[in-house]
């Protein structure tokens, strides 16, 4: 576009859209630039203009895309988070309310109801959590500012076809900051590849229908290589002075090889298929849990490229098969929280003066502030983690500490938490 062609389109908005005055003439500009290219996306102008119409950037998210969390999850706070008794609970009562629409979907798709369940849990808790940051506006300001730009604006044409086919209602296109969505969280691009209409209404609506956005996850696994005939994995105990190089995901060898190697699984069952290739998984190292994960459990990890993920999902369905919790305890002294004791915390925390928002069970950056500070009061070492131990200090320690009035706003959704197949 020339200078000149820009000026005049610029002019033309200012007198579409006199009350825009305020905004960022940076991304007016942009937008612009985007509405000449709709077309060539397969995008039409009037539905451009219909969705883009007074549209306001959401500069936070430009924030999220270079966010380095000051503080790292160990994989067993992390787990804790994913995967607690109320979560199970939940889940199977989900498994009995909808075992008909699951069983179709695991005839059609190979991926039994426990693992499609248990994605759904992790990725929304079930519904509960879509994320609340309109797509369009989150993809647009993502289009025109900060890096993978060009990324980002496949995923904003993509979002804005999805609208003009009717799949889902633009009123409740909202996700999470880097623009997934749904019940199972899936980035545009992902929906064009692998969405499916399973309750046979003509949309696929990963928002409002739950038989569509189940089969759509399933048939994201299927066509990530999920072989029904095998297990994501299990739990084993390892021998003294095994090569530590054997260790990682990618590293396969024949189970047969590894119980060659004095591999064995924790509940005393066989191995299982000896052909089946399988990598040596030890989240925190030795000591701590480790875990045999075949193919299946490569195809969770594609749904979100990080091994704490597909671990929380495999996990989970195991649970809701009627499993426990791992035999192997984490390398810890400092026990994760289940979430009756987060709460317990933040209602203690908020006992004290402190400002943490809802008492939900998440820790969040005001959670985390609040932890921090009661954490250099008590002398702990200030690393912003809630366990078990500063939980039990909370509990019996009567002396108020009355924080600084400025300490934290209410709790925000972390941005820490990854968008489900957003990497490209
Ligand atoms: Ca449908």
């Amino acid at each position: 576009m020339t200078p000149k062609s820009l000026i005049a389109r610029l002019a033309l908005l200012a007198g579409l859209f006199p009350l825009h005055a305020a905004a960022d003439p940076s991304f007016d500009a942009c937008l612009v630039g985007l509405r000449d290219q709709a077309q060539g996306r397969g995008v039409g102008t009037e539905t451009f203009d219909l969705h883009t119409h007074g549209l306001e950037p959401d500069l936070a998210v430009v924030g999220f895309l270079d966010y380095q969390p000051e503080f790292r999850t160990p994989i067993w706070d992390y787990l804790a988070g994913a995967v607690d008794e109320e979560r199970v609970a939940d889940g199977k009562g989900l498994l009995r309310e909808w075992a008909p629409t699951l069983q179709a979907i695991e005839a059609q798709f190979g991926v039994d109801p426990a693992t499609v369940v248990a994605v759904w849990g992790v990725e929304s808790n079930f519904g509960h959590n879509f994320g609340k940051r309109p797509l369009v506006t989150s993809l647009a300001t993502l289009s025109c500012f900060g890096r993978r730009q060009d990324f980002f604006r496949g995923e904003f044409f993509t979002a804005l076809k999805i609208l003009e086919e009717g799949h889902v209602d633009a009123a409740r296109l909202a996700g999470s900051w880097a623009g997934a969505f749904g019940h199972t969280q899936f980035m545009p691009s992902t929906f064009t590849r692998v969405a499916v209409d399973f309750d046979g209404d003509g949309r696929r609506d990963l928002i409002g229908s739950i038989p569509d956005a189940l089969a759509s996850t399933a048939n994201f696994l299927a066509k990530a290589g999920w072989n029904p005939d095998q297990v994501w994995g299990y739990e084993v105990a390892i021998p003294d002075g095994l090569d530590a190089a054997l260790i990682g995901r990618r590293n396969k060898r024949p189970v047969s090889e590894w119980a060659a190697l004095g591999v064995t699984r924790l509940d005393g069952s066989p191995l299982g298929d000896n052909a089946a290739p399988a990598g040596l998984l030890l989240p925190a190292g030795d000591p701590g849990p480790a875990f045999l994960v075949l193919r299946n459990f490569d195809a969770l990890h594609s749904y979100n490229a990080s091994e704490s993920y597909a671990l929380a999902i495999a996990h989970l369905s195991d649970r809701l098969r009627g499993a426990g919790n791992f035999v192997t305890p984490w390398p810890t002294d400092d026990p994760p929280l289940s979430r009756a004791e987060r709460r317990e915390l933040q209602t203690l925390l908020a006992g004290r003066g402190y400002r943490i928002g809802e008492i939900d069970g998440i820790i969040g950056s005001a959670t985390r502030e609040a932890v921090l500070d009661v954490q250099q009061r008590y002398g702990f070492e200030a690393d912003g983690r809630a366990g078990a131990k500063l939980l039990e200090q909370l509990r019996h320690d009567a002396i108020p500490s009355a924080p600084s009035p400025d300490t934290a706003s209410p709790d925000t959704t972390s941005p820490a938490t990854a968008p489900a197949t957003a990497s490209p």
